[in-house]
């Protein structure tokens, strides 16, 4: 008895999200690592797996820049996971993102994830804002030569350790933010000014721990958003949400695309 009335508790949740997303006319998802490890992408904050040979700690953004054998061990990591990310396909919720917004159902994506999956997806590049930058790409910090990591991570694989600019010898950095690194200002202020806009802000997969990204939804419900948040933990921001979903992002996505579509199709 209990579980069924869970059951309808739960189906509940889900149509109410799904037609959310029907009626907003500018809604917005903000994604974390939750969507990603549904991927099969290790979060560094899980036990085992990779991250338990690393301390995420020494990989700073001023270890980086400030030695060679800063430079040394963080590209002996990204040998180790760049394969992971590599290797991952889009899932079910980053499917159904792309898909809404092709139909006109999602106004963009603001994400904190690094391995371009929405954009693999099918979600065009300029609807995706990326707070923590993206592991498929890196430059020159001299020059701005652009790289690819397929490219730097094919020298690596060739024994190079620490790859420096072909043009101008500079040092050349992955486009993934690192710790103890500035987030990107221009994506910030676009995130800030798209969150201020939106109706609907929907949080796929993160914990809302990462400042100043956690900020976000609290910027859209001041501005008058409907504040939902899926993940499989509670938040720090759940008592301000509208909607808490503890459930995983592909399956409440894949549900809201069902929905939407069924409510396309209905309208002819
Ligand atoms: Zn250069």
């Amino acid at each position: 008895m209990r579980l069924i009335r869970r059951r309808a508790y739960a189906s509940d949740h889900l149509n109410r999200l799904a037609t959310l997303f029907r009626e907003a006319r500018r809604p917005i998802v903000f994604t974390g690592a939750g969507v990603s490890t549904e991927s099969g992408i290790p979060d560094f904050r899980s036990p085992g797996g990779v991250w338990a040979r690393f301390d995420p700690r020494e990989f700073t953004y001023q270890n980086f820049v400030g030695s060679l054998e800063g430079r040394r061990r963080y590209w002996q990591l990204g040998r180790a996971t760049y394969p992971l990310i590599r290797a991952a396909s889009p899932n079910a919720a980053h499917r159904a993102l792309a898909e809404l917004h092709r139909l006109g159902r999602l106004d963009c994506c603001i994400t904190q994830n690094i391995d371009d999956l929405h954009q693999r997806a099918g979600l065009p590049a300029a609807a995706v804002i990326e707070l923590h930058g993206n592991a498929t790409r890196a430059r020159c910090l001299t020059c701005e030569l652009p790289y690819s990591r397929d490219e730097l991570h094919a020298w690596l694989e060739d024994g190079v350790e620490v790859p420096e600019c072909g043009r101008c010898g500079g040092v050349v950095k992955p486009h993934t933010i690192l710790f103890g690194e500035a987030m990107p200002a221009a994506a910030v202020e676009e995130a800030q000014r798209r969150a201020r806009a939106a109706d609907l802000f929907v949080v796929l997969g993160s914990s809302l721990v990462v400042y100043p990204a956690a900020y976000l939804p609290i910027h859209a419900k001041r501005a008058g958003a409907t504040l939902v948040i899926v993940n499989l933990e509670p938040t720090p921001l759940d008592g301000e949400a509208d909607l808490v979903l503890r459930a995983r992002a592909s399956e409440v996505m894949a549900h809201v695309l069902d929905h939407v579509r069924a409510g396309l199709a209905e309208k002819g």
